[in-house]
């Protein structure tokens, strides 16, 4: 009984988990944290149209970075 309840705890967790990690994600694109200073030096790929531009400069969007909104929204 109790590894059941355990099992329950465990999923609720990893769902909250995956929502409170999806929103900051989308955030950190807007506001730049020190952590992304790093690579914003760095030339990435816009996989949309395929032109590169600083990572500072792009969209992060799941993990893929965007040149512009338009590409963002494609
Ligand atoms: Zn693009």
């Amino acid at each position: 009984m109790i590894q059941e309840l355990l099992l329950i705890v465990v999923v609720i967790g990893i769902v909250y988990f995956m929502f409170i990690k999806k929103k900051p994600l989308a955030k950190k694109k807007t506001k730049s944290e020190p952590k992304s200073k790093e690579l914003s030096e760095e030339l990435v790929e816009c996989v949309a149209c395929g032109t590169y531009s600083s990572a500072s400069d792009s969209f992060l969007k799941a993990g893929q970075y965007y040149c512009s909104r338009e590409c963002l929204e494609k």
